[in-house]
């Protein structure tokens, strides 16, 4: 056994079918009576359920989230925390609505509970990536990590098939970069084996039945455990490319991190040999890299960067950004494979076995 540190984040989770009906009890536990409720436009629906079960403890709320957090509507969102009186946020969405309730966090210290309603796993991280003029910055701190996470399986079966995919293999990758991760302990990697396998066994499920409950239910666990091992310790290359990439192109971001996770797999695949075993274990696969790739191949995931708006002239451009400011990775970080990967990506080839 390596030496190692770890210091367990503290989080009240709550898991289940309906548990929003718990939603005016976490209020109450944290000391609140005066709850923010965010939300994005298109679910702004889930506002009123969340208004139903606060009942008096119902501040207000603020419908407006955005994808990557601009600081335009959190200053928006923070007028209106103000003009409410509110003592505590409740976010109930995904990354993105979890995204504006940390930012307000940030700014407040108000406490939060996050009812996340897809597989991004932000509500486990003290981790917030913001955006001002269209530059994303991201920062890790304990003031912005959600007090409570309350989830509730039923509120992820509206999710549809792609996102569900998508976002579930955004998930997968927080789990692989944390199998290799300098600061890995034998707590996070079992909570990383256990999402992935989680979520590799019920994507394909769920990309054919979207109805499946126990399936849901397990794509939902593996969601939290891969964000907790997201919070827990650093990330490496492929979360550093996906940053790069969904902030210079304005990729979308699950599929950025779909598309891209089986090639920066490849890449560390001869310095991380244990961590990909156990990845390809866990994927019930030879092969973690191959093992990917087939995974997004079935769930019918695009392939390619240039599929989903890269052009082909950014390669250049994100190879200088991401040997730049580089994170920590198991394999040093190469211009010439670095390019061949985002060329790799770009195409969509499958990566070779090992
Ligand atoms: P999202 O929150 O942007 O949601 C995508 C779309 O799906 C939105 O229109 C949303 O309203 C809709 N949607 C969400 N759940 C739904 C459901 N159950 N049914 C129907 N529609 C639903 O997408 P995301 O991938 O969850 O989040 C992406 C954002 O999260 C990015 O900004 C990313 O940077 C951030 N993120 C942050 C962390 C972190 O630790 N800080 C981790 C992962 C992702």
């Amino acid at each position: 056994m390596r030496p190692f540190h770890y210091s367990p984040l503290p989080a009240h989770v709550i898991f289940g079918f309906g548990t929003v009906a718990t939603l005016g009890d976490e209020v109450d536990r944290l000391g609140c009576a005066r709850a923010l409720v965010l939300t994005t436009p298109e679910q702004a629906k889930l506002a009123d359920l969340a208004e139903s079960q606060l009942g008096a403890k119902c501040a207000g709320a603020f419908t407006q989230a955005q994808m990557h957090t601009p600081v335009e509507i959190t200053e928006q969102a923070l007028v209106h925390a103000r003009a409410v009186d509110a003592d505590c946020l409740v976010a109930i969405g995904g990354g993105s609505t979890t995204g504006l309730s940390k930012a307000l966090a940030l700014r407040t210290d108000l406490p939060q509970v996050i009812l996340p309603t897809t597989y991004a796993g932000s509500e486990a991280t003290p981790i917030l990536g913001e955006t001002t003029g269209g530059e994303k910055t991201t920062q890790r701190t304990f003031k912005v990590l959600p007090e409570s996470i309350i989830y509730d399986v039923d509120l992820t079966m509206t999710l549809p098939r792609r996102l569900s995919a998508v976002s579930g293999m955004n998930a997968i990758a927080h789990a692989v970069e944390a199998l290799y991760a300098k600061e890995v302990n034998p707590v996070i990697a079992l909570l990383a084996q256990d999402g992935i396998r989680a979520l590799a066994t019920a994507l394909p499920v769920i990309t054919d039945k979207p109805d499946e409950r126990e399936a849901r239910s397990d794509a939902l666990y593996g969601a939290w455990a891969c964000g907790t091992c997201l919070g827990a310790v650093g990330m490496a290359l492929h979360h550093k490319l996906c940053h790069v990439l969904g902030g210079s192109f304005n990729l979308p971001h699950a599929e950025t991190h779909a598309i891209v996770l089986p090639h920066a797999a490849a890449y560390n695949r001869s310095s991380a040999r244990q961590a990909m075993s156990l990845a390809a274990a866990a994927l019930g696969a030879e092969d973690a890299p191959v093992g990917l790739f087939a995974l997004n191949r079935a769930l019918g995931i695009p392939l390619a960067l240039k599929e989903i708006g890269m052009p082909a002239d950014g390669i250049d451009k994100a190879v200088e950004l991401a040997m730049s400011s580089p994170y920590w990775n198991p394999r040093p970080i190469e211009k010439a494979s670095l390019r061949e990967l985002l060329q790799n990506a770009y195409e969509g080839r499958a990566p070779a076995a090992a």
